[in-house]
């Protein structure tokens, strides 16, 4: 049985791209990279973002990458007002187009994923109210494992999401290039329709960043082991029929987690699609 995904890798670029990109370029998996403007702080952990590594995302680009959009500073859209919101992401714009300007390569399709999934409602990642009986899922899917917070949003959070899509519809932004999505839970409410990038399947590579360990912070899952079962025994991920869009990440020191949880989905025969 062959199944079909589309890879996804938030959070770069490291000092660990050069060699993640060209691992993919290896092991044949294209993919999309959501790149961070610039240096942040996360979780207590010091990143930087385009600013400080732009040499290893044009080198991305000419490798055959495509480079989304991830924000300026990993901010949480649901904590900062709509124009920071936009500031953000516009400001993250200009760097991937001088990127691909230095690549001597035309960008063909603009993503966004938003970090922490927030997409201006925090915890409320997709409408699991307006869902029907695929809230149950969604909740599922994005309340466990993630790093978000699960307070109901308020009136004014829900308007900001709104707004928000609102813009990048008329900035052109689109998921199109990861069709064959067939989940109902998918393909039958707003994520189908979100111009900002989602996923259906978490690597949750991120809880083995050392970085993140070291500073005492501990997560649902503790060894790659546990990460590899999730892989084996996640439902969605193993149906055939339905493309999946795989979230994994960049991380400085994280390179060997990551790597060995692709080089498990292609022992499966999971085959990725171009993005
Ligand atoms: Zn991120």
């Amino acid at each position: 049985m062959t199944l079909t995904a589309y890879m996804t890798i938030d959070d770069s670029p490291t000092h660990n791209t050069d060699r993640l990109t060209d691992f993919l370029v290896q092991r044949d998996v294209p993919a999309a990279l959501f790149c961070i403007g610039s240096a942040y702080t996360d979780l207590d952990i010091p990143c930087q973002g385009m600013e400080q590594l732009p040499d290893p995302i044009v080198r991305a680009i000419a490798k055959g990458f495509v480079i989304g959009n991830h924000t300026y500073t990993h901010r949480r859209s649901s904590e900062l007002p709509y124009e920071e919101v936009i500031a953000e992401i516009e400001k993250t714009e200009s760097l991937i187009e001088t990127m691909y300007r230095r690549a001597g390569k035309t960008r063909t399709h603009k993503l966004l994923r938003f970090p922490h999934i927030d997409r201006g409602a925090g915890g409320w990642i997709v409408d699991y109210n307006a869902a029907g009986e695929h809230g149950e899922t969604l909740m599922e899917l994005f309340g466990s494992g993630l790093n978000i917070r699960m307070t109901p949003p308020s009136d004014a959070q829900i308007e900001k999401k709104a707004k928000i899509q609102d813009y990048l519809t008329r900035e052109g932004f689109c998921t199109g290039p990861f069709g064959g999505v067939t989940f109902p839970w998918y393909a039958d409410t707003e994520m189908a329709k979100a111009r900002d990038s989602l996923y259906t399947f978490s690597t949750s590579d991120w809880m083995m960043n050392p970085d993140f360990r070291a500073a005492g912070y501990t997560w649902l899952y503790n060894s790659l082991d546990e990460l590899k079962q999730k892989i084996d025994t996640d439902m969605w991920l193993n149906s055939a029929g339905s493309a999946n869009i795989v979230l994994a990440h960049d991380h400085n020191n994280m390179f060997g987690a990551t790597t060995a949880l692709i080089d498990h989905m292609l022992s499966k025969n999971i085959r990725f699609l171009p993005v």
